[in-house]
């Protein structure tokens, strides 16, 4: 993988570029790849989003979102348009495994491949140029940096400002985690001073649930929470009857992890789904306890040093005593 300053003389000539990001994306994954695509139009080229899943409804509210394409729904256009492209843009994610059915179209095509990422163990074999830096706070900020650093801060509009500063209000948790260093603080500065509205951001992001979620929250915290003190780990599962009874959709059970947070002296929280295919799994931790080595050691998964995710194809109770068993062995991290 090549330095991606090597791209910044080569942005200028028109060309056909698709910009993806990983499976269910979240507000770091949508707001990178539509800030992008904004920064991109500008020099004319014909730029297309493809996202590999659907989405939460509350990301709905982001510039021309509605032009992104769902793979799972619009597999022949992607396709069309993926077989022709120039340039393919990877936002936040490390490696094609992350874009479920997309994934093998990525590695077939023949295009320059562009990695932005922040997560740990980036496959960098597979991309032409790129960046990869595990001490950013989110891939929106990582495209503030490219459009800036090529040359082009005067392109930051205010639909870039509000896609890249939810995707870094979402990663850092509001500005609280230790990645949240003071180059976000000064980009935020950036952007405000160019007219960003930041309590729209806010609302649009974590005002935007219908009644049904905030029963749910009430309803996994009281019956779905197991603390387990002796570890300093907290659990949560959300069974697949819980989805049914309260009408869960994509994006509603985000966040949730990080409530058993707020109990003293709690370091690692579990939480788990039971989704049709598999379950899936969050971790989130404090300190020194590392969830991207968790994740991929005992649930296939990666991310983040604090904060990871994984799957097992095991049912919601086994998947559930795997986890207690590796919270064991691992005791004297938590301890
Ligand atoms: P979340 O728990 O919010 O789904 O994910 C936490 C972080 O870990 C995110 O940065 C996400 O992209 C990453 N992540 C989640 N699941 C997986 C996975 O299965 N594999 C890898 N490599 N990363 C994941
Ligand atoms: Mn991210």
């Amino acid at each position: 993988m090549r330095p991606i300053h090597e791209l910044y003389t080569k942005l200028s000539e028109p060309r056909k570029i698709a910009i993806t990001m990983h499976q269910k994306p979240d507000a770091d994954a949508m707001g990178s790849t539509l800030g992008l695509y904004h920064f991109l139009v500008q020099f004319g080229h014909e730029v297309q989003v493809i996202s590999p899943t659907n989405w939460a409804r509350w990301l709905d509210w982001m510039p021309n979102v509605n032009k992104v394409l769902d793979y799972e729904l619009h597999k022949t256009k992607a396709d069309e348009f993926l077989e022709s492209a120039d340039w393919l843009f990877c936002l936040d994610f490390n490696h094609f495994g992350r874009t479920k059915l997309l994934a093998p179209k990525l590695a077939e095509l023949n295009c320059t491949k562009i990695l932005i990422d922040h997560h740990q163990e980036p496959d960098v074999q597979s991309f032409t140029f790129g960046v990869s830096s595990t001490g950013k706070s989110s891939t929106c900020e990582m495209v503030f940096d490219f459009i800036v650093q090529s040359g082009h801060r005067d392109k930051i509009n205010i639909f870039i400002s509000e896609c890249l500063y939810a995707g870094v209000v979402a990663d850092t948790g509001s500005f609280r985690f230790s990645s949240t260093h003071a180059s976000v603080h000064h980009m935020v500065a950036s952007l405000k001073e160019l007219g960003l509205q930041h309590t729209k951001v806010h609302e649009a992001l974590y005002d935007n649930f219908l009644e049904n979620r905030l029963r749910f929250l009430g309803h996994v915290l009281s019956n779905r929470m197991e603390v387990i003190y002796e570890l300093n780990t907290a659990v949560i599962y959300i069974t697949k009857a819980d989805l049914l009874k309260y009408n869960i959709k994509t994006g509603d059970t985000e966040g949730i992890v990080n409530y058993p947070q707020s109990i003293q002296g709690i370091k690692l929280v579990g939480f788990v789904v039971d989704r049709d295919e598999e379950r899936k799994w969050s971790f989130r931790s404090k300190g020194n306890f590392d969830c991207n080595t968790f994740a991929r050691k005992y649930f296939g998964g990666g991310g983040h040093f604090n904060a990871a995710g994984g799957q097992d194809k095991e049912s919601l109770e086994k998947t559930i005593q795997k986890f207690k068993q590796a919270i064991r062995e691992n005791k004297e991290l938590l301890q």
